[in-house]
């Protein structure tokens, strides 16, 4: 017996003396001192050492899905353990099979999958030569499912991944709702032109992040490495350029690297919530910049859509789902494909978790669960409720703000107060700076004021009712 474990451990053993099992086995121990029991025993248990070489600690997994779903949720913590158990630049490599005898197999066979597992190492592999894309290797044309909605800019995506600066899509500007794939086409791009010109620089950021690292550049004196750093990009892709809206230093600067890239033909890519004419507040100088090149929406998928997505990722998760239930979740969820994903994750946590088939009914549950989401993740301003309640009362927004003590301003002001105390996250000392700097204990006052009369004037009852639904509906 002993002999033979001795044996098993030298086949597996690594030059480090590590054996895989072993590695995993006290990441596992760490990982659950990090995690719930359900967590742990849904996510992490399931996962197999493979082997050890190099610090990378390669792992097989039951589906696409259990990486994509750990990726997004535990990488940091799973990269945080393995660090501390087998050093400095330890990574993970994963397999999906549930045939461990095929895992070398899979490695060198020409399927999907392990065409995925060799594009994940690769970029592993960019970070290991010193620069970081940002881009996340699951976002791909080939799991981008085409549609009306898309059809665009999927197109104008492919011409500029095959020639990155050669096309007349420069800048590619894409915009579109929450949820319909901006940030997956945008970044399917980046990782498209890395695979086809392995020598272009491409890098991916939000705007935020691109905001955040500017600021830190000027707090370490070193703008001008930032700014170099950008214009020596030979593709620059920049997520939800909307939030750079009221950064003015950041779009000056922006709009510098823009004309530098532009005029050396290296690509810019963009995403925003809106079209380039309607992001009020931004630079006129860069709204027409994002006009010179193509401008494309993404609309929300049609039924036909969202049946074709919904069945390629239960494929991809290794789902089985009868098309009965596939028909409820596309009927029922219209206008966001990440609500879509995140109604076959819950199925799959939840079947899973407690042994249970994936029913109607439970699928019905799930997809009210993810409605009631919906709204609760409403992000609502104090002016968006401002708005409404004023326009409701007839009172002009600037006299809520003002000293003004006639009764219906008053009664406009405290219900904007009170709605603003229970819609939004922002404190009482904010919420009375917006209504002209009155204090904490008026916005106190009005709120109990609202309450009082909630608990005995239909007529407020209904008023206060009225006004939620059309804050929620004007934000949604
Ligand atoms: P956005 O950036 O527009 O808010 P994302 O790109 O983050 O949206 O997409 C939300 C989720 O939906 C992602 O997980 C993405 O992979 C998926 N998704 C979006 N569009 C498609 C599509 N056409 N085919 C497959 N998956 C998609
Ligand atoms: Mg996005």
């Amino acid at each position: 017996m002993d002999n033979l474990k001795t044996t098993e451990a030298t086949i597996d053993k690594n030059s480090s003396g590590l054996t895989p099992s072993h590695v995993w086995k006290n990441c596992l121990t760490k990982i659950k001192e990090n995690v719930t029991l359900m967590t742990y025993n849904t996510w992490f248990l399931p996962i197999r050492p493979v082997d050890i070489k190099d610090s990378t600690l390669k792992v097989q997994l039951p589906s696409q899905f259990f990486w994509e779903w750990i990726d997004e949720h535990y990488s940091s913590l799973i990269h945080k353990v393995l660090g501390e158990i087998i050093g400095p630049g330890a990574k993970l490599a994963y397999v999906i099979s549930d045939d461990a005898a095929s895992i070398d197999e899979s490695f060198s066979a020409d399927s999907e999958k392990s065409r995925a597992v060799s594009r994940v190492i690769k970029v592993e592999q960019k970070k290991a030569n010193g620069f970081d894309s940002h881009l996340n290797p699951r976002y791909r044309f080939d799991n981008f499912i085409k549609g009306e909605g898309n059809e665009l800019a999927r197109a104008a995506a492919g011409a500029i991944s095959d020639n990155p600066g050669g096309t007349s899509f420069n800048p590619f500007f894409v915009y579109g709702g929450v949820g319909l794939g901006k940030t997956h086409l945008i970044q399917a791009i980046g990782n498209s032109i890395l695979e086809n010109f392995a020598d272009k620089k491409v890098i991916y950021l939000s705007s935020d992040s691109f905001t955040v690292e500017f600021v830190e550049s000027i707090q370490s004196n070193k703008i001008n490495e930032f700014s170099s750093f950008y214009r020596s990009m030979d593709v620059l892709i920049i997520d939800d350029i909307q939030f750079l809206i009221g950064k003015e230093k950041t779009q000056d600067l922006f709009f510098h690297i823009f004309n530098t890239l532009h005029q050396s033909r290296k690509q810019i890519i963009l995403s925003s919530d809106k079209a380039p004419k309607d992001l009020k507040g931004l630079d006129e100088r860069l709204i027409s910049r994002f006009q010179w090149g193509l401008q494309a929406d993404i609309q929300p998928p049609a039924f036909e859509t969202r049946i074709a997505i919904l069945k390629k990722k239960t494929e991809d998760y290794g789902m089985t789902i009868s098309p009965e239930i596939i028909e409820y979740i596309a009927y029922h969820i219209t206008s966001n494909i990440r609500e879509l994903e995140g109604c076959l994750i819950k199925l799959l946590a939840n079947a899973s978790l407690n042994s249970k088939e994936i029913t109607l009914d439970l699928a019905k549950k799930i997809v009210r669960e993810v409605a009631t989401e919906r709204k609760s993740n409403l992000t609502v301003s104090i002016d968006d409720i401002t708005k409404v309640v004023c326009g409701h009362l007839s009172v002009p927004e600037n006299k809520v703000r003002e000293k003004t003590r006639k009764k219906e301003v008053v009664l406009a002001r405290q219900i904007c107060m009170y709605l603003s105390s229970k819609l939004t996250k922002s404190s009482l000392k904010t919420i009375g700076l917006h209504f002209g700097g009155r204090d904490h204990s008026t916005v106190i006052h009005a709120c109990s004021t609202i309450e009082q009369a909630l608990s005995s004037d239909i007529i407020v009852q209904e008023l206060v009712g009225n006004l939620k639904s059309k804050i929620e509906l004007s934000s949604s």
